[in-house]
């Protein structure tokens, strides 16, 4: 899956991405992340990307002919002097579906990190990582000028309700959600099947040696080897943290009879 990203500050990108387990996802050829400056397409001597808001206050805000133009490169769309309408941005993109990637091109989510945007979970990354390609372009200071968000941006992800300083750090955390989540990424290969969100469910408690570690024992259902038993209770971990935690979660979650049962037995405990 190849991940196209536009920031002002590209240095941010390569110290967390050369590490772990996006290293070697990014060496086996699973992922592929492109970070492109959106400072290299401006053509002034200043290579200006921002400017002063109209209508006064602070701040300052990114200029959209650089950002128009290093993703409509990159991803060989039209060229950046014309004015792109909507319609112009579907046909360039079927267009350019002709000689790369066929069909898929024209689907190429173009996502602006933004706290304005729908909020990130787990299902959105399944979502995406689905595409073979992902833009994702990260804003800094007050945020972008707002024709790109109408007229170049297909799509709009926050990482929560707090406002950061810039993308950079809400694009790498799409990066690692959706990448954990492609076929040969994890060594475990049912490795996120389990997680927490995974099911709509917390996922249940991990143990390793020692078996006793200042007098904390254990539980003992992990040492019988007996797996129906272990899934059992894993099960129950699960929904049992689910409702101490996350009551929200497990309304929405799909439950069999049995787990249902388990809840309602749980339920005066937990309150
Ligand atoms: N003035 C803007 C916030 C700008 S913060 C507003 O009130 O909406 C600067 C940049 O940081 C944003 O353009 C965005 O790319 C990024 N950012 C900040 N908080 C974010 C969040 N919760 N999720 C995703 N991106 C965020």
């Amino acid at each position: 899956m190849q991940f196209e990203v536009f920031t002002l500050l590209p240095e941010i990108f390569p110290p967390y991405l050369d590490n772990s387990i996006m290293k070697r996802a990014r060496e086996r050829g699973l992922i592929n992340v492109r970070v492109h400056n959106i400072r290299d397409y401006t053509h002034d001597k200043h290579h200006t990307t921002d400017d002063t808001p109209y209508g006064g206050g602070g701040g300052m805000v990114m200029k959209p002919e650089p950002v128009f133009e290093a993703i409509e490169t990159v991803l060989g769309l039209s060229n950046s002097t014309t004015e792109i309408t909507d319609a112009s941005r579907t046909e360039n993109l079927q267009e350019n579906s002709v000689d790369s990637v066929p069909s898929v091109v024209n689907t190429i989510p173009i996502i602006l990190l933004t706290p304005q945007g729908r909020v990130f979970n787990q299902s959105i990354a399944k979502e995406l990582s689905q595409h073979p390609r992902i833009v994702l372009l990260c804003g800094r200071y007050e945020g972008i000028d707002e024709r790109i968000r109408e007229h170049l941006v297909t799509d709009e992800i926050s990482i929560g309700d707090y406002v950061l300083t810039g993308g950079e750090l809400p694009a790498l955390i799409l990066i690692d959600a959706i990448a954990r989540l492609l076929p040969d990424v994890l060594g475990d290969p049912t490795g996120a099947e389990d997680d927490s969100h995974a099911m709509g469910l917390l996922e249940y408690p991990h143990y390793t040696r020692p078996p006793e570690f200042r007098g904390w024992k254990i539980p003992e259902v992990l040492l019988t080897g007996a797996h129906a038993k272990i899934d059992k209770w894993r099960r129950e971990q699960a929904l049992l943290r689910t409702l101490k935690k996350r009551p929200d979660m497990l309304a929405k979650a799909e439950l069999t009879k049995e787990d249902k049962k388990f809840v309602e037995s749980q339920k005066s405990k937990v309150e």
